[in-house]
């Protein structure tokens, strides 16, 4: 299908009225909205903001379609006519494509029941920048009251030419996790620092220390990042304090590795406070914890076929380092997850380019998700991301499967 130029309007408003984690309730309103009137069941106000919209079809399993909802706190410098009106924030990752997409793949497929069977679960979610928006509709009984998904489908709009879907087997988003640590010195006059022990100075080393985590304890072939992207001790220059704080920040993409890399970091952390002769061991709080996004080999290569169908070119873009939450659907449902890439690019830069290289340069050069100015293209991405969500589940959701 086309898209309508009413999905347009639709998008441009979203990309409008932008809202933070847990406060869109504006855009659950229009898609309920726009859920009901294509002759969904709508449940919304699952996991605080979510809406659940369910068709059921006859006999056949359950097929999970998910869009996220939320924006982030970026100051929109796009320059488009239909830049955020909300100040200090903005579409900036591109979830107003996912909605707009999976509203009008909903749209088509209730409107073409005929050409399926089973039952559809169009889930959009609140607060996936916080990695909390689908462990909350989980838990607000997402599958007691709906039934549990043969499979997770869903898509994320970036920096590939529009056209192209891209689909990676395996880990293809990382795992986070972020940690705030409490240092425990003991403060005193900044002339006497023989009197006390020196959280900044403690801070300071184990900051170092946790370069070896990825440097000299992961092997080679593995993937790691570790970043302390927030220190902070003190308040003026002779006053040594009693306390540091780090909040550090972990990407992995195996189990193993990120079990080892979180324990070297504890194991370095207290190390580093009894060398020091800190008067009592740091204090860990693991306040994000989000699982890598694992494709499922033979549900990506099930499905791939329905994406080429939808009009995209298929290829593998690798993994990608950062994360989200979609994951959780299919691993509290026991089922496989298919998670893409929706190219979003402008197709014209990437014109008269002939080599991998070329093309992995030119997307460096293109404004990513989180950026000010990320601006995907309308066309054709807004089409190719409803159609390969109709087309995909079709696929899963067979006439005569029983
Ligand atoms: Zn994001
Ligand atoms: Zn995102």
């Amino acid at each position: 299908m086309s898209i309508a130029p009413s999905w347009t309007e639709l998008y441009e408003d979203l990309h409008k009225h932008p809202e933070l984690s847990f406060e869109e309730q504006r855009t659950a309103g229009i898609v309920a909205d726009s859920l009901r009137s294509a002759g969904f069941e709508v449940e919304t106000e699952v996991g605080r903001t979510g809406v659940v919209g369910v068709i059921r079809n006859g006999d056949g399993p359950t097929v999970l379609l998910r869009a996220d909802m939320d924006a982030l706190p970026v100051t929109e410098a796009t320059g488009l006519p239909y830049a955020s009106t909300v100040d200090g924030v903005a579409h900036a990752c591109g979830h107003d494509v996912h909605v707009t997409c999976l509203l009008a793949a909903c749209a088509e497929l209730s409107a073409t029941r005929d050409t399926w069977a089973g039952t559809l679960l169009a889930v959009f979610q609140p607060a996936e920048e916080l990695g909390d928006g689908a462990r909350a509709m989980i838990q607000d009984g997402l599958y007691e009251r709906h039934g549990t998904p043969v499979v997770v489908l869903g898509q994320h709009v970036a920096p590939m030419p529009a056209g192209t879907i891209g689909v990676h087997v395996g880990p293809a988003f990382a795992a986070a996790d972020s940690l705030a640590v409490t240092i425990h010195g003991k403060g005193g006059h900044g002339s006497m620092p023989h009197t006390t022990v020196d959280p900044v100075v403690l801070a300071a080393s184990t900051v170092l220390k946790l370069q070896t985590v990825v440097s000299r304890e992961s092997a080679p072939a593995e993937t790691a990042v570790v970043t302390i992207g927030r220190l902070e001790a003190g308040t003026k220059a002779n006053i040594i304090p009693d306390t540091a704080l780090l909040h550090v920040n972990v990407r992995s993409y195996k189990a193993e590795v990120r079990d080892r890399v979180l324990g070297s970091i504890r194991r370095i952390v207290e190390g580093e406070a009894a060398t020091a002769g800190a008067p009592k061991p740091p204090e860990i709080d693991h306040y994000e914890q989000v699982d890598a996004v694992v494709n499922d080999a033979d549900a990506c290569v099930a499905t791939k076929p329905a994406l080429e169908s939808a009009g995209a070119l298929v290829l593998d873009p690798g993994p990608v380092s950062g994360s989200e939450d979609v994951g959780l659907f299919a691993t509290e449902a026991g089922c496989p997850c298919v998670y893409w890439l929706l190219g979003g690019a402008d197709p014209a830069l990437f014109e008269g380019l002939t080599t991998i290289q070329e093309f992995v340069d030119r997307v460096a050069t293109i404004p990513s998700n989180h950026s000010p100015e990320y601006a995907p293209v309308q066309e054709p991405t807004l089409e190719i991301g409803a159609n390969a969500l109709v087309a995909a589940a079709r696929h899963w959701l067979p006439v005569g499967r029983g």
